[in-house]
């Protein structure tokens, strides 16, 4: 029998790959992805004793691929093209949880991965800082490797499509690794990362999600009062920022202060909200797996939304969770706005959809505050002083300098209709519009998967 996963990422015979548009991709998710292409890959005869496997990226996935395949006694090859592994991570201060997507299955607090019974990953890890993350992840590849015959790690050297060829021969790939160096191998894995981000609108540039994190400092590190917040999208990235300007922390530890120690009689309430988000996010899962148009995508996500914005409400008719809630928001003398372009959040996480609709409906009743801006699209981002400042796209020129955003109204999903057009100023503009489509050959094409949590 073919197996189906590895058909899912499957571009070329012997060739694999899960970089990408593959939907679910937290660094968790990829570490799976890793771990289950190489069991299955294995099992399936493509690596072993006489057939090695070629490994392209250093980043979470490249290493747990690497590291396992190597444990079985593959001889494993791993190439990186930049000079540095986990590039992504390495310089970030943004906060990392491997457990906490998983929100609201109840192992979501353990913050570690491997947590409870799952089996060994070769990187183990724990919530903290993506820097120290990426710098413990580097000592135990490091440690790991050394003990490894089988494995061989080579900085900054690419390996492109036209560096592969298929050998007849012997039912191998015949692999360019260095200008020097061609050798035969049973399988290539392209852990590639799913392409550049896309932070801008025109001329205008905003900083990138995993590059210098402003947003912790006073004012967000601007010299500005008032800071004028604008952040465009509702993915992970942008419902994160949101969160994380408001209340100074991220999702996990926000939930944790709305419910630990709840009184007794409070309890059951987050208990109820907690299974009926499971169970309309694991609905929508599945029906998102097999939706193919952008019509029935939108019946599904908006479904989603009011079902968590009826949880929410829920919640806010009760006194002490109120109060939580309120104590939950440090950062009030922010003015924020987040324009997201129909009447639901896109796909993401179960927790930053939540917590996100729990803080903007908590500002709107209880001090009317519009905080989110729906069915709205950011058209342009101009400097209000061309005089003195234009965006030239540089992030940091542009942060905390004034701009004019011009934005259209009553946009959705799935229409294309002539858009209204209002404007509005801020000075710190975040622009989270996912990935560019990279135009690396091993990628994926968009894939929407349902992840085991835990791997057998
Ligand atoms: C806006 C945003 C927010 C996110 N927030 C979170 C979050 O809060 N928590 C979380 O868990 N995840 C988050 N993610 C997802 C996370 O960034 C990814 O899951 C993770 O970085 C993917 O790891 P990877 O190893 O697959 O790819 P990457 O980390 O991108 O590594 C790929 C590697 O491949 C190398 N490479 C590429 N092409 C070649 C080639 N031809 N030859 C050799 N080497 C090559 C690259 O240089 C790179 O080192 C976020 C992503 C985005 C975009």
């Amino acid at each position: 029998m073919v197996d189906a996963f590895l058909l899912e990422h499957q571009i070329n015979p012997l060739i694999y790959a899960i970089g990408g548009g593959l939907n679910p991709a937290s660094i968790k998710d990829q570490m799976i992805r890793a771990r289950m292409m190489v069991d299955k890959a294995y099992e399936a005869a493509l690596i072993g004793p006489k057939r090695a496997l070629l490994v392209i990226g250093l980043g979470a996935a490249g290493a747990t691929a690497s590291l396992h395949a190597a444990m079985l006694g593959v001889e494993t090859i791993l190439v990186e093209k930049r000079s540095n592994p986990f590039y992504l991570q390495r310089e970030s201060t943004r906060e990392l949880n491997p457990t906490a997507y998983d929100w609201p299955h109840t192992h979501w607090h353990e913050g570690i991965m491997p947590w409870g019974d799952t089996p060994r990953m070769p990187l183990v890890w724990a919530a903290g800082k993506a820097n120290d993350i990426a710098a413990a992840w580097l000592s135990q590849l490091e440690e790991i490797s050394r003990i490894l015959p089988h494995l061989s790690i080579r900085m900054n050297q690419p390996v492109l499509v036209n560096n592969v060829c298929m050998n007849n021969k012997d039912g191998m790939l015949d692999i360019q690794i260095s200008p020097e160096e061609i050798r035969p191998f049973g399988m290539l894995l392209a852990c590639t990362g799913s392409g550049p981000e896309c932070c801008e609108i025109g001329t205008y540039t905003g900083m990138q999600f995993w590059g210098s994190n402003t947003l912790q400092n006073d004012n967000l590190g601007t010299d500005n009062t008032p800071v004028q917040v604008a952040i465009s999208g509702c993915g992970d990235g942008a419902l994160q920022d949101y969160l994380h300007i408001l209340t100074g922390n991220y999702a996990p530890e926000c939930y944790s202060r709305l419910k630990d120690k709840m009184p007794l009689t409070v309890q059951p309430i987050f208990h109820t909200i907690e299974q009926a988000i499971l169970s309309a996010e694991t609905q929508a899962q599945a029906a998102l797996k097999w939706s193919t148009t952008q019509q029935n995508d939108h019946k599904i996500l908006n479904r989603l939304h009011n079902i968590h914005t009826r949880q929410v409400d829920i919640l806010l008719e009760n006194k002490v969770i109120i109060k939580r809630v309120k104590k939950l928001i440090v950062n009030r003398s922010i003015d924020i706005k987040l324009f997201h372009s129909c009447t639901h959040f896109t796909t993401c996480y179960p927790i930053n959809r939540f917590l996100v609709i729990l803080i903007e409906r908590y500002l709107k009743k209880m001090e009317d505050k519009e905080t989110i801006k729906p069915e709205t699209k950011l058209i342009s981002v101009v400097s209000a002083d061309p005089e003195n400042h234009k965006c030239k796209n540089n992030s940091n020129a542009c942060y905390g300098k004034q701009h004019i955003i011009q934005y259209a109204q009553h946009v959705r999903c799935t229409e294309q209709n002539i858009p209204i057009t209002e404007q509005t100023e801020a000075n710190v503009i975040i622009i989270r519009h996912g990935i560019t489509p990279s135009q690396n050959e091993f990628q994926t094409d968009d894939i929407r998967q349902i992840l085991p949590l835990h791997i057998a």
